[in-house]
């Protein structure tokens, strides 16, 4: 029943919203199961908003079969407009009236995992963005928030557990070997929060405690023998609810809080009420399948969905332009989340390096690329398509602004104000921000709302332009801050920003000057900074902690970045100064005429081994000074980029790094492989960490010296790893250096770990992300598209193989002769026709196709070209495409 409309699609508009006309005060669902056939009873009361005109009520609904529809228990006449079901003949006055409707969905052919879906036997739902009409027929928007009662009936055995959000008030048996089971949510929700779970599955339990006393019960439900990968997601659970009471006063507000995984889902989880739904890889975990990285994010998702029960549900978002002030927040208080369990300040600067890294290589491109969009943006064709890293991670920067603004304890004030005012809500942006600033009369943030509110509305990432004199005769230094902001679609010109500048200096001897630290607020495009009684010419560090989402550009001397690598009080900004010195190696050598064998100066070398050999450096922190930066980073420095070049230079560096440290690498993995039992702390992991660093580097050494040692060493270490970090770490060093060896352990992995989704996804991903060396990785990888555990309809493994090789191997995706992008083209076209949501993530490989050099731009645009010229496109996808062409 999807309207496909050709040519433009409609866009949406922030400007248009506009109050519901009718208002849902209680809803109560009755499901009949069944995978080819699911019955829905909806009887909901509704009344009209007696604030807006009268006007017929318009329920969404799609691919839905409609039976019947009561209106106070009479039949009532009705139209279908597309999709929506239009009811003129209303009860008139604002008392409150009852609607009826009987329809039908086909759970088992949803291939969308939108809605109502099967995976492996068992029901899962979507709702949120705009799911729950896949369902039902519904007011289906985030500011109708209703109660919820659930009565889910079901043949027992198939689906001996049936779950909905808030409390079990009701079960018991029904005819034909049926069951039933009635869920009441005690808090009013807007319906994206809805969902319901039926099927085969045990759980792991905890009863807890809270802070104030109150009693819980915590459950993390999986498939029978998945119980012993659930210990790490019930430890990250209990810990985010202890965290938020802590240090937000967010206490658990239900007396059942459930965590259910699935392997087939588009994203990595859902924060529905009381009923989070997440993938598979968010969840399970033991030392022999997961990696620490895995292990990480777990802990991040879990705190990120159960933040979401005060940022996201109790307060929730008026419309879907305002996605920010859930995800945002939530972000950055996941973020501070894994911060503060992190624990030392050297593991919190390696927190913060990591979130930095992925803003800067996927949301920095985006920015300023064909989706570029504002944090709260103006328009829209799909909402799916604004789950982006400029909602979350960007979004999650504006925040950490506010608090940086404020201060820690402002921002906690701030937030308590916001739930004070806005609790059981559907609020904006604006009321956020105003809450913080309200909430801090004296703050540097309150004077400047109206500007600062700017990071909602701009679009792009601004430059912070920073140059600094020095007066010997009058003992001072003299900063100069500037900003601009390039032009993006839609936005030619922008107004200034207020932007916080941690910042402090250094003497050239890297001792930092008394009283020099501060955070400067540049709010207009051009502001100096004084210091006094300063001996000689210092060293400025400047933007400390990435204290705003911006490019700095301040012309470093080489000498001057060494001293910050060194010495800088501030570990953000010794990497950066790491990270920067790297850079300019690699521009160089991309830019010059003539091949260049070895990019990586003497200096810079040395400077890498005093890090490698500091004894008062964590490892974790090691490894990140010693990885450099990626290529699609090295890329967006480029107005003219030629993959290939830039992939042959960092392959250079990485081997000149290889070489040169050789003997320092030995030391590093002897140091530090030796870990005993697993446990996944910020030290242990750091160490796992270098320790597969300095491997992966000594491999790729003997790839020339043709030493067979360190191969050899990688394949025992892959053999009896006894964990799934260092095993991987083991075969990547293999498969990543060419290794002889790769072939023999990739098999081996292959039979160890059969029947482990999550681990083959390891194996296929790191076969379509190795690295290119004759063009062999695009053969490799249509290949593995007809493996037998190849499935292309679960996201994950689609993720896997074909997202591996477009998204993440530059170096092998990007051919002369266009094949890379073919694939692409069908790739896209044939997930589209089943699954809209991941081709469009997929469609966005080649966002930046117009900076390509040629043979590459033609050959990707005419790829686009490709993909836009199928007629019956998704909304989702003609919506990337559209954009990337324009
Ligand atoms: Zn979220």
């Amino acid at each position: 029943m999807t309207s496909l409309r050709e040519g433009n699609t409609p866009v949406v508009k922030r400007e248009d919203y506009a109050a519901p006309a009718f208002l849902v005060d209680s809803v109560d669902l009755c499901f009949d199961l069944d995978p080819a056939k699911t019955r829905v009873l909806n009887k909901m009361w509704l009344r009209r908003n007696p604030a807006v005109a009268a006007q017929p009520l318009r329920l969404d609904g799609e691919e839905l079969n409609l039976a019947r529809v009561l209106v106070n228990g009479e039949g009532s006449s009705f139209k279908l407009d597309g999709n929506q079901l239009v009811l003129e003949k209303l009860p008139e006055g604002d008392q409150p009236f009852e609607l009826e409707i009987f329809t039908t969905c086909a759970p088992a052919k949803n291939s969308k995992l939108m809605g109502l879906y099967v995976s492996q036997g068992t029901f899962f739902t979507q709702c949120e963005a705009e799911g729950f009409r896949r369902i039902t027929y519904f007011l289906d928007r985030p500011d109708v928030m209703a109660s919820y009662s659930v009565t889910l009936r079901a043949d027992k055995a198939a689906y001996p557990v049936l779950l909905s959000n808030g409390n079990l008030v009701e079960q018991g048996e029904l005819d034909d070997g049926r069951h039933f089971a009635k869920w009441v949510d005690p808090h009013k929700k807007p319906c994206y929060l809805f969902a319901l779970v039926a099927g085969q599955l045990v759980s792991r339990e905890q009863r807890i405690t809270s802070r104030s006393g109150g009693q819980h019960l915590l459950q993390v439900y999986v498939r029978p023998g998945d119980l012993d990968k659930t210990e790490h997601a019930m430890n990250s659970l209990m810990a985010s609810i202890a965290w938020d009471e802590a240090r937000f006063g967010l206490p658990l507000d239900l007396e059942r809080f459930m965590i259910v995984a699935t392997s087939d889902f588009n994203m990595g989880a859902m924060e529905n009420k009381g009923l989070n739904i997440f993938n598979t890889k968010y969840v399970l975990a033991n030392p022999a399948t997961a990696t620490d990285t895995d292990y990480a994010g777990i802990e991040s998702v879990v705190g990120h969905e159960y933040f979401h029960n005060w940022t996201g549900n109790r307060v929730t978002c008026r419309d879907w332009f305002q996605l920010s002030l859930k995800e945002g927040l939530t972000v950055f208080r996941d973020q501070e989340f894994s911060m503060d369990m992190a624990g030392s300040a050297s593991a919190r600067a390696v927190k913060r390096i990591e979130d930095v890294r992925v803003l800067r290589s996927a949301q920095f491109p985006e920015d300023a690329g064909p989706m570029s969009h504002p944090v709260r943006p103006d328009q829209y064709a799909e909402i799916n398509n604004f789950y982006t890293v400029t909602i979350y991670e960007k979004g999650a920067e504006v925040v950490r602004m506010q608090q940086t603004l404020v201060g820690r304890e402002g921002f906690a004030r701030g937030m308590k104000l916001y739930f004070e005012r806005h609790d059981g809500q559907a609020v904006t942006c604006d009321d956020f921000a105003q809450a913080i600033a309200d909430a801090n009369p004296d703050s540097e943030l309150a004077r400047q709302l109206p500007q600062f509110k700017r990071w909602y509305s701009q679009a792009g990432t601004p430059r912070l332009h920073a140059s600094g004199s020095y007066d010997a005769q009058m003992r001072r230094y003299t900063l100069t801050l500037g900003q601009s902001c390039p032009a993006t679609a839609g936005q030619p010109a922008k107004e200034a920003f207020v932007i916080p500048v941690a910042l402090g200096l250094l003497d050239a001897q890297g001792r930092e000057l008394p009283d020099s630290a501060r955070t400067v607020v540049l709010s207009e495009t051009s502001q100096t900074v004084v210091f006094d009684d300063v001996d000689a010419e210092p060293v400025p560090s400047i933007l400390r902690g990435f204290s705003a989402p911006v490019v700095l550009e301040f012309d470093y001397s080489d000498a001057q970045l060494l001293t910050l690598l060194a010495h800088d009080s501030d570990a953000f900004n010794r990497w950066e100064a790491g990270q920067r010195l790297a850079l300019r190696c690699a521009l160089a050598a991309v830019q010059s005429p003539a091949a260049v064998h070895q990019p990586l100066d003497a200096a810079y070398l040395d400077a890498m081994r005093a890090i490698l050999r500091a004894p008062g450096l964590d490892s974790a922190f090691k490894e990140l000074v010693l990885t450099l930066p990626g290529e699609t980073y090295i890329a967006e420095q480029l107005d003219l980029v030629d993959p290939q070049r830039i992939h042959a230079v960092r392959e250079a560096m990485r081997e000149q790094l290889a070489h040169a440290l050789h003997d320092d690498w030995v030391q590093a993995f002897e140091a530090n492989h030796d870990n005993g039992a697993f446990r996944p702390d910020p030290v242990s992991s750091g160490r796992r960490a270098l320790a597969g660093l300095a491997l992966t580097m000594l491999c790729l050494a003997a790839r020339e010296n043709g030493n067979p040692v360190w191969p050899g060493k990688a394949l025992q270490r892959f053999k009896d790893a006894g964990n799934m970090t260092d095993r991987v770490s083991a075969l990547g060093a293999l498969v990543g250096s060419g290794s002889a060896l790769a072939a023999q352990a990739l098999e081996r992995f292959h039979a160890l770990f059969k029947g482990e989704e999550l681990v083959l996804d390891k194996w296929f991903a790191l076969q379509a992300g190795a690295p290119d060396r004759g063009g062999n990785i695009l053969p490799q990888v249509k290949q593995l598209l007809s493996h037998p555990d190849f499935h292309l309809r679960n996201p994950n493994r689609a993720r896997s193989l074909i997202f591996s090789y477009c998204n993440a191997n530059p170096g092998a995706f990007h051919r002369a002769d266009a094949a890379g992008y073919l694939f692409w083209s069908e790739r896209v076209l044939e997930i589209d026709a089943f699954n809209p949501q991941v081709a469009a993530r997929l469609a966005r490989a080649l966002d930046r196709w117009s900076k390509l050099a040629e043979p590459y731009r033609h050959a990707a645009r005419e790829a686009i070209a490709r993909v836009a010229a199928k007629p019956d496109l998704s909304n989702d996808v003609r919506e990337v495409v559209t954009r990337a062409l324009a």
